[in-house]
């Protein structure tokens, strides 16, 4: 892994952890700090976390919080995560 990707690895996983932090204060913000880690993501072309992977909507570009911007689901081998925004459905096999 070169030092780039690193770097950039640790800047997305310190930027979702605040938007995770701060979401209950100030949800804008919270929504520009998962939308900065994108953006770095697809500068850098690193891989998101797999931690916070379903935590952002790609379609209307917002942090997606279990039971506040988002419905989880889980059925038999799947995981469905609704955004609430702009009703985008993602699925997830387990
Ligand atoms: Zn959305």
């Amino acid at each position: 892994m070169s030092y780039t990707e690193d770097l950039a690895k640790q800047r997305i996983e310190i930027l979702m952890e605040k938007a995770e932090e701060i979401f209950d204060e100030d949800p804008e913000r919270s929504h520009r700090y998962a939308r900065l880690a994108w953006r770095i993501k697809l500068k850098t072309r690193v891989k998101f976390p797999k931690k916070w992977k379903r935590r952002f909507c790609r379609k209307c570009k917002i942090f997606l919080v279990p039971n506040k911007t988002c419905r989880i689901r889980l059925n038999n081998s799947k995981v469905t995560i609704t955004c609430l925004n702009c009703g985008k459905i993602k699925r997830i096999p387990i």
